[in-house]
């Protein structure tokens, strides 16, 4: 878990990235921290790209329905527009926002803000994903969550896309992605283990 460090007579700021697969908590992780900050009578402002409107345009939600209400931004220098007025930034889907975000993080923590950006690190197929692997580069904390792989309980860390979309940006339900460990995500690229578990189980595997 992690906890909030103390910088106590320090007036500098800090970039934390929580990241991991689909499924995984990170955006849980992040409303969690972002609550905290909250209680501890901190500024709080959150921005997502606008690009994310699965459930709500003004709320960051997780997948079992948490949420905290947060600003669409269309890009990542917009974010310095309205941050100011905010000792903590809370940035969800941080994945879907482009490369300058890495710029905009460093430049408000040099202004003594602490960032809390959670998105997810690699695609479908993978590769890093957007801003992540950079922001991953220059943060002070990483945390990576793990979702579980429902063919084998072992930690799952990659996301397999169940649908044939070729495109990268594929805003997905459970309907669309499955979190997999990294074997059972290689196994699916040669094998189909698409079938529900339960088929799978009911089969003796
Ligand atoms: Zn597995």
């Amino acid at each position: 878990m992690f906890l909030e460090p103390s910088f106590k007579g320090q007036r500098s700021g800090w970039i934390e990235v929580v990241c991991g697969s689909m499924f995984s908590g990170k955006t849980e992780e992040l409303i969690r921290r972002l609550k905290r900050a909250k209680i501890a009578n901190m500024s709080v402002g959150i921005f997502k790209p606008r690009i994310d409107t699965r459930y709500d345009e003004e709320k960051v939600v997780s997948h079992d329905a948490n949420f905290i209400m947060s600003t669409p931004v269309e890009k990542s220098m917009d974010i310095l527009r309205y941050a100011d007025k905010f000792n903590v930034i809370g940035i969800d889907e941080a994945q879907f926002f482009d490369l300058e975000l890495t710029e905009v993080c460093q430049t408000l923590a040099l202004r003594g803000k602490r960032i809390i950006i959670a998105g997810l690190d690699m695609d479908f197929r993978g590769v890093p994903f957007g801003p992540i692997p950079h922001l991953l580069a220059v943060a002070e904390y990483i945390t990576k969550v793990h979702a579980i792989c429902p063919h084998c309980g072992n930690l799952a860390t990659h996301s397999y896309r169940l649908s044939v979309e070729e495109q990268t940006v594929l805003l997905g339900e459970k309907d669309a992605y499955e979190p997999r460990c990294r074997t059972c995500y290689q196994m699916g690229n040669i094998l189909d283990l698409r079938m529900p578990v339960e088929e799978q189980n009911s089969k003796g595997n």
